[in-house]
């Protein structure tokens, strides 16, 4: 149960006025402090107690703003979500137990039989897999159109259309979508627009100022931090929200108090490591780019990357991921990737620690050669999440490995 004017920071400085920095440590917080506690306590409850009768036709008969049952809300949950919406500009936000089941959550609270929507073909693959083949049979129709190909997203647009789905930046050749371009094609044909900005952060971008409709968020990643949590959020006017919020009731992909605490924690630092991150990751880029080895990088702010006056003009940053392809075969890309000692070899971005994968090997394993090329899935392609260790090293590290690779 949430009452918007309950919260009495709603119109201070803190929300309004204030920088991402300051809003990051204490956006959403109840000033009020529980115990004189500094940091919002874990409130680790599964429901909520009534009084007596009076209290329960207070809340249900006279709308008292309080809390009924674990699954539709829980305060700790409540200041992260208030913290999030001033970080992203949104009237309203909603945590999930996962990046996934914000996405699959939010576009069922909007979608019904008879219905179409449109994705691009880079975005995530759960997201791709969930919109192509779990949707259709519940007769949504789904057409996957070019990333970047703006005449074929706007030819797919049809009468029945309740959606455009993408992403910026992609994984994980880290494509930016151009928003102005979005909003105009949806704009004419009266469709709504989300945007999965996981890889930007709203400290590198804000979709809902280029009047983007919802925004999706794996918190897993940058906005959580510490590679310790799983979380999701979707963000946007109240009136959309709140019908993902009903289904959500439904749905139940809840997220527990305690996990909700390290998100808040992890959010109080999140812009500091995401300036790091952005500096390290150019570093690193232009680092690649000028190494004999490599074969190309793929990085927003390079002047190389297809898309960099779009992410100039759209990012504050370009993120803390970099993607690049070695030189020579699979038994290179393994060798470097064997050679490693700093960087870990896992999925996931965004944390602290840095962190590289091999497309081909992990995420696209179970495709033939000839499928994984013709998505750009190489044999020597490598995406790295940088951390928050000094660049200097990181790059010691992929020059170490580098010069190892080719090594019998
Ligand atoms: C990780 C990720 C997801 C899924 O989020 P989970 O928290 O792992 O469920 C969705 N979209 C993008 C872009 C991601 O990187």
């Amino acid at each position: 149960m949430k009452k918007k004017n309950e919260d009495k920071f709603e119109d201070s400085f803190l929300i309004k006025n204030s920088g991402i920095f300051t809003k990051s440590v204490h956006a959403g917080e109840d000033r009020s402090r529980y115990a004189d506690s500094i940091t919002t306590p874990i409130v680790q409850t599964s429901t909520y107690v009534f009084k007596d009768s009076k209290d329960i036709e207070d809340y249900t008969k006279h709308g008292k703003a309080r809390f009924e049952y674990g699954r539709y809300g829980n305060p700790t949950e409540l200041v992260a979500e208030r913290r999030l919406s001033a970080l992203e500009g949104a009237e309203d936000c909603l945590i999930f137990g996962s990046g996934m089941s914000a996405i699959t959550t939010t576009i069922l609270a909007l979608v019904k039989s008879n219905d179409h929507i449109v994705i691009t073909d880079d975005a995530y693959k759960k997201t791709l897999e969930f919109c192509s083949s779990y949707l259709q049979r519940f007769g949504v129709e789904c057409t996957i159109v070019p990333f970047g190909d703006y005449e074929a997203l706007d030819k797919a647009v049809k009468p029945n259309t309740k959606f455009i789905f993408s992403e910026s930046p992609t994984n994980p050749y880290l494509n930016i979508f151009d928003l102005v371009k979005l909003k105009e094609i949806a704009k004419k044909h009266k469709v709504l627009t989300l945007i999965d900005s996981t890889f930007a952060t709203p400290y590198n971008q804000k979709p809902l100022e280029f009047g983007v409709d919802l925004v999706l968020h794996s918190c897993t990643k940058y906005l959580a931090g510490h590679n310790d949590i799983l979380a999701g959020a979707v963000l946007g006017r109240s009136e959309l929200v709140e019908e993902v919020r009903k289904l959500h009731k439904a749905m139940g992909g809840v997220i527990d108090p305690h996990c909700c605490y390290l998100l808040l924690r992890g959010l109080k630092t999140f812009p500091l490591r995401v300036e790091k991150q952005n500096q390290t990751a150019m570093k690193v880029a232009r680092f690649l780019e000028s190494h004999p080895q490599i074969k190309k990088v793929y990085y927003p702010g390079l002047e190389s990357h297809p898309h960099h006056k779009i992410a100039k003009e759209q990012m504050k940053g370009f993120g803390g991921v970099v993607t690049f392809e070695i030189k020579g075969t699979l038994k290179t890309a393994k060798k470097f990737l064997d050679s490693l000692k700093l960087c870990y070899i896992a999925p996931s971005l965004g944390g602290v620690e840095t962190l590289i994968t091999h497309p081909g090997l992990v995420s696209y394993y179970d495709y033939s050669k000839k499928e994984r090329y013709a998505l750009g899935i190489t044999d020597t392609l490598f995406r790295l999440a940088v951390g928050i260790e000094d660049p200097e090293d990181i790059i010691a590290d992929l020059d170490q490995a580098l010069k190892r690779s080719t090594k019998k």
